[in-house]
């Protein structure tokens, strides 16, 4: 199965993908999580990617293009993806497109995850990762059960340097405008599926499952 998920900033696609991942067995491929890994380790990936993601705005096609398409190639995505975050622009999609074919390889389902602006801004300020294992949480809806602290692996969990409130109404305003016509794109290709993100996590992931099929 060969997935995307798209859907504006905090409408839950790594929260909903962890879950996902583990049902289908297909990798995440979260172009976000890779550039801050580069950010990370200090790359000149990295170097170029943190001042756009800094402000807001999206990091350039060619760069973005060449690092999802990379990895896409990898062993691991044979059998099927989940991509996280990518395509964000149409020319994003197009090109993806065009790799895909010449790979003899298409999408088989868009994941269109809505949720309104109020409720987006209340999710991403609130939002924490762990720094070792990645794991998302929310300090109101989602807390870990030892405040700072990841359930999963003990790590110690942080605010991204992009989840304040003035970076966040410049990611919405991003996605609107340059992100959202992509509904539009898949819409005419017919492959496209709309899920309520504004319900529990467990109440999008069933519906997400009846979408794809068990
Ligand atoms: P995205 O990857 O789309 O930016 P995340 O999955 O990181 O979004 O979710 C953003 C924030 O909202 C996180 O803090 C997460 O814990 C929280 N969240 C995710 N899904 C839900 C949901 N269905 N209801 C309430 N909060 C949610
Ligand atoms: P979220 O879904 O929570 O907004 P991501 O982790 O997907 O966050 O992305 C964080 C930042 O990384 C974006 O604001 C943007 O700067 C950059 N980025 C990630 N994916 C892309 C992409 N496909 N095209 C351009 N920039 C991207
Ligand atoms: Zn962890």
């Amino acid at each position: 199965m060969n997935l995307i998920l798209l859907g504006p900033p905090g409408a839950g696609k790594g929260t909903q993908a962890a879950r996902m991942i583990e049902k289908y067995k297909i990798p995440q491929i979260s172009t976000g999580d890779i550039f801050r890994k580069n950010i990370k380790e200090g790359t000149e990936l990295g170097k170029k990617a943190q001042e756009y993601m800094n402000k807001g705005e999206l990091v350039p096609d060619d760069l973005v293009i060449e690092i999802a398409t990379t990895r896409l190639l990898e062993d691991d995505c044979k059998n099927g993806f989940l991509l996280d975050g990518f395509p964000r622009t149409v020319y994003q999609a197009e090109k993806l497109d065009e790799f895909l074919a010449k790979h003899g390889k298409k999408i088989d389902k868009v994941l269109d995850i809505a949720v309104e602006k109020e409720e987006l801004m209340t999710r991403l300020i609130g939002r924490r990762v762990c720094r070792s294992c990645g794991a998302t949480y929310h300090i109101v809806n989602m807390p870990p059960k030892k405040e700072g602290v990841c359930d999963s692996c003990g790590g110690e969990l942080y605010q991204r340097a992009d989840d304040n409130k003035e970076t966040v109404e410049n990611r919405i305003d991003v996605y609107n405008s340059q992100t959202k016509p992509l509904v539009d794109y898949y819409e005419k290709a017919g492959n496209i599926a709309h899920i309520d993100g504004a319900i529990g996590l467990e109440n999008v992931f069933a519906h997400i499952v009846s979408v794809l099929g068990a």
